[in-house]
């Protein structure tokens, strides 16, 4: 075996018992490692209609098959589990370093069954894991307990360590798991599952090394693309008050036009993701006002203090995961304005900038980096958080939440030390944060019918900062997925930047330039892209690879090289994104299993314009999204009617002996 460790770790966090179990190489070679090896164990061990917070959920933690192999920008790691916000199937994804940790190990993935009667986190090192007691961390948020533990578990190499905070502790269900101080795994509510299983944290320190097929030819395909990213750079006179030009720009024209991915990696490079602060707001992309306003409502005079030149002013060091040369991140220095208790941080990401800017009016960017500090050190999913925030504004707008309510707070737009009270008690669940903790669906099913209309979810999950009007197949991923509302999965810019159809042979091409209003038409050609990006992706998250290095375009970045230069295998890319599809497929039938009808994860009718924006860039559109929808579930072969995967789609893809409960 190369590139994997093949095993699993296995712990019954009911009985205490820790044991492991060998995975076959069939098994890589049908589902990679990562989020297929995941989808894989807890299909089959997780019994139908499992309460996601008992004790027969399975939470996982899984590396990369390229992670730790020598190749870049692939060490992300994936949590796994039945989500408590969808109902289905979960997961989440991050960078950091807890990924080569796992493998550094020995296993490709950690699994946890039961529930702990006490508090509980997992050492484990060269010689072995063990169970030890957390009781003295409960209570304690993410950085605090992460520097805590590094202390107790002196190694001779400095441990990971992936652990939840006070949000995941009480169980608020749009809560995460933090690595790196406060870099956060935060979809599908995985912190609560990890709440619920009395698991505070894992923490590894091994060293062992991992097999490599072809290390030559896989430093080789390494080099080539870091010098690349090294080379790429933006003009010196670029500033980041230009983008708002951009932006205006991308809006006011009719076609869109192919650009080389390492002007992307260029702008990562520079800014990170806060480079779309001020592009998104212009051009449609941020949803604005609890997604019902527009740029109208947040203009210049607001969204301009989003600046990303104003954010890096308060940058002290760059930040990078692990084996990656883009390096996106930063950790920044701020003048707390409220407590003075926090000096350094990581910088706020575009998601949580637009979540806690524009889709609550909030200018405020000493608040934004509070906001940020303060959910990373609780393990609160920022998206989620903004979105909930966002639909109690609109609540309290329209008179269902009173200040009664909210015990005198004033949640009017934009009023961020309000925000900031509110979000304490979410992370608390004291009095109306209780409510909000476990995401704006389940507080508008408590609220009643007439809350509806400002509940903005996909299936559960508050959805990322990306309007679907803007980028239709954004839209159509927030509805299809078998994780609803993610924003990471596809869309069109996606596609285009990565070059797809220079590599499978299926996958349309894209001429240089093109009218926009194709992107818009329901046909197969959407559709097979939607299914390009649904199965690149997935290779992805088997493969531990991070999304800005497929918009670095995959004729820099070569994972398919990588991956047959690590393992040995001789794949095409149309043989991985079978696998990829295989992936996308298991995770689909979890979600029938458990009881998922997938046209209820279509996004919220306001994400697709059912009533269509008056005003802004986005003004008068409306998404065809059920007939979208439909087209994608034909493409990809399952009922285009219910979305579930037919028999000859699953017989296509060698899955029905695992659905029938043998193994490969
Ligand atoms: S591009 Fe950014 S998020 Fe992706 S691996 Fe590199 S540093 Fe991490």
């Amino acid at each position: 075996m190369k590139g994997y460790c093949g095993k699993i770790l296995i712990v019954n966090l009911s009985t205490g018992e820790i044991g492991s179990e060998a995975i076959g190489d069939d098994i890589y070679e049908m589902l990679l490692s990562g989020v297929g090896l995941g989808a894989y164990y807890l299909y089959r061990h997780i019994p139908a209609m499992a309460d996601p917070l008992g004790p027969d959920n399975i939470l996982g933690f899984t590396s990369g098959l390229l992670t730790g192999s020598g190749s870049l920008v692939t060490g992300r790691w994936m949590v796994v589990c039945k989500s408590p916000l969808t109902g289905g199937w979960g997961d989440a994804n991050c960078g950091g370093t807890f990924s080569p940790a796992i493998k550094r190990c020995g296993y490709d993935a950690l699994f946890f069954k039961g529930i702990s009667a006490q508090p509980v986190y997992l050492y484990m090192d060269n010689h072995g894991a063990s169970l030890r007691d957390a009781a003295h961390l409960w209570g304690i948020d993410t950085v605090e307990s992460e520097s805590l533990l590094r202390n107790e578990c002196k190694a001779q190499k400095k441990p990971s360590v992936a652990v939840i905070g006070p949000a995941g502790e009480n169980g608020a269900l749009i809560s995460g798991i933090s690595n790196d101080s406060g870099r956060m795994a935060a979809r599908s509510g995985v912190g609560a599952v990890m709440g619920s299983k009395k698991l505070k944290a894992v923490v590894l320190a091994g060293s062992r090394r991992i097999a490599v097929h072809d290390s030559a030819r896989v430093k080789a395909i390494s080099k080539a693309y870091a010098i690349k990213i090294k080379k790429a750079a933006l003009p010196k006179i670029m500033k980041g008050w230009m983008l708002p030009l951009m932006g205006k720009m991308m809006a006011g024209s009719k076609n869109n036009a192919l650009m080389d991915g390492l002007a992307v990696a260029a702008m990562n490079k520079k800014w990170g993701t806060i480079a779309n602060n001020t592009v998104g707001v212009p051009n449609g992309d941020s949803p604005i006002k609890n997604w019902g306003g527009s740029v109208k409502d947040y203009g210049w005079g607001k969204y301009r203090h989003l600046n990303p030149d104003r954010i890096l002013r308060r940058h002290t060091k760059p930040y990078a995961c692990y084996a990656c040369p883009i390096g996106c991140g930063g950790i920044s220095a701020i003048q707390d304005v409220r407590d003075g208790r926090f000096k350094h941080t990581h910088k706020p990401e575009y998601e949580t900038c637009a979540a806690f800017g524009g889709l609550i009016l909030n200018s405020d960017l000493d608040a934004i980096f509070y906001i940020n500090e303060l959910l990373n050190r609780a393990g609160m999913d920022t998206i989620s958080a903004g979105g909930v925030v966002a639909f109690a504004m609109e609540c309290f707008q329209n008179g269902i939440i009173t200040k009664a309510d909210t015990a005198g707070l004033e949640l009017s737009w934009g009023n961020a030390d309000a925000v900031i009270e509110l979000l304490r008690r979410m992370i608390q669940r004291r009095g109306i944060g209780d409510l909000l903790a476990d995401g704006v669906k389940k507080a508008a099913e408590k609220i009643g019918a007439i809350a509806q209309p400002y509940a903005v979810h996909a299936g559960g999950q508050e959805p990322g900062m990306h309007d679907g009007k803007m980028d239709p197949l954004t839209g159509l991923h927030f509805s299809v997925e078998p994780t609803p509302g993610r924003h990471t999965i596809g869309a069109v810019v996606n596609y285009n930047l990565s070059r797809i159809w220079e590599f499978v042979s299926w996958a349309p091409k894209v001429p240089a330039k093109y009218p926009k209003d194709k992107d818009y038409a329901v046909n197969e050609e959407n559709a097979r892209k939607a299914k390009a990006n649904s199965c690149l992706k997935m290779i992805l998250d088997g493969a531990g690879g991070c999304l800005f290095a497929v918009l670095t375009g995959l004729n820099h970045w070569k994972i398919f090289d990588w991956l047959n230069a690590t393992t040995g295998w001789d794949k095409t890319p149309d043989d991985y994104m079978q696998i990829g599809m295989r992936i996308q497929t298991l995770r689909q039938m979890f979600n029938i299993k458990h009881g998922i009808d997938p046209k209820t994860f279509k996004m919220h009718d306001r994400m697709s314009g059912k009533t269509p924006l008056k005003e802004g860039p986005l003004a008068g559109i409306a998404l065809a999204i059920e007939p979208s929808m439909q087209s994608y579930w034909k493409e990809l072969g399952w009922d285009e009617n219910s979305g579930i995967p037919t028999q000859q789609a699953l017989d296509h893809l060698q899955l029905t002996p695992l659905l029938n409960g043998e193994v490969f």
